[in-house]
């Protein structure tokens, strides 16, 4: 079994890389994936520990862009946590949602709740401040009783104090993270926008942008979801990919490897992905 997706304390987690690392070996996982939000931090230490476990350690990242209105994230698989290009772009990602930030702080004052910078600031670990640190404020503040809450009346997707990522797209994330060494792959599709997201047609256009992979297996999925997505991705020729998309304590719904608890991500997807790797759009044939 394999996790290819999870945060740490480096972006909106509650566990540092080794304390993932350990639970990863300590379930037999045979691989285990890092994939902070717009950071490459948390890298470091993780792969540092690739001596003292079986555990394969695979770099990664998640980015967030728009694609067809919605919000897309897009996962980066082995990725080189030292390549100077990428540091230099999620340097200026960081940048970007430092504004994004304070305008979604503006509207929440026009809307009678005064937050300061240091009070959303304070559950962050490091300079990556996202709508999971916001959210975690105002129940620390007593405006809302739980995340959740947060977001659906407050920080969620058409909620009155979101304000989107507009700039990235798919098809520049995808061209960061080959250029990068990494395979990029749609996160969570299933998660997307509403149920009836045209998804047979969205990833078409996606592989044509440059995504190699997708992430069928996820713990959010019911088996119908993951049977579509998993034929989805054969029908296109994309690689599976998939995790649990752990945040520590925050989702105190979701384990490491085993999701909501039915969570089974096969070890065999990991040749798949890796049959991506390197290939360009220009070389894979469409
Ligand atoms: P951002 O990257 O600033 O758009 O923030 C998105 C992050 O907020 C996600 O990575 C989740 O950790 C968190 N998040 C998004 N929606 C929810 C939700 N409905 N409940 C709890 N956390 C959420
Ligand atoms: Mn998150
Ligand atoms: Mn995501
Ligand atoms: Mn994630």
């Amino acid at each position: 079994m394999i996790d290819l997706h999870t945060h740490s304390i480096y972006s909106d987690g509650t566990e540092t890389p080794a304390t993932l690392v350990r639970m990863a070996s300590d379930l037999g996982l045979s691989a285990l994936a890092l994939t902070d939000h717009d950071t490459l931090d948390g890298l470091e230490p993780f792969l540092a520990l690739q001596p003292h476990v079986s555990t394969r350690l695979i770099a990664g990242i998640e980015l967030s862009c728009r694609f067809l209105n919605a919000e897309l994230h897009i996962l980066g698989l082995f990725i080189e946590p030292s390549d100077p290009d990428l540091q230099e772009r999620v340097v200026a990602l960081r940048a970007r949602r430092h504004e994004r930030n304070e305008a979604m702080m503006a509207r929440l004052k026009h809307l009678g709740i005064q937050l300061e910078w240091s009070e959303v600031a304070s559950s962050a670990t490091t300079d990556l401040v996202s709508r999971a640190h916001i959210a975690r404020a105002l129940v620390q503040k007593g405006v809302v009783s739980h995340l959740q809450e947060a977001f659906q009346r407050f920080l969620g997707e058409g909620a009155p104090a979101f304000v989107p990522f507009k700039e990235l797209t798919p098809r520049e994330a995808a061209r960061w993270i080959r250029e990068a060494g990494g395979v990029p792959v749609v996160a969570h599709p299933g998660r997307t926008a509403h149920r009836h997201f045209p998804w047979d047609d969205a990833m078409f256009e996606l592989k044509r942008q440059g995504l190699g992979g997708l992430e069928a297996y996820y713990s959010d999925y019911g088996p119908t979801e993951e049977r579509y997505f998993r034929g989805l991705a054969e029908r296109l020729g994309m690689a599976q990919s998939g995790g649990s998309d752990f945040h520590g304590t925050v989702k105190p719904g979701v384990q490491l490897g085993r999701g909501k608890g039915g969570l089974a991500v096969p070890d065999e997807i990991l040749e798949g992905l890796e049959l991506q790797r390197g290939l360009g759009p220009e070389r894979r044939g469409i």
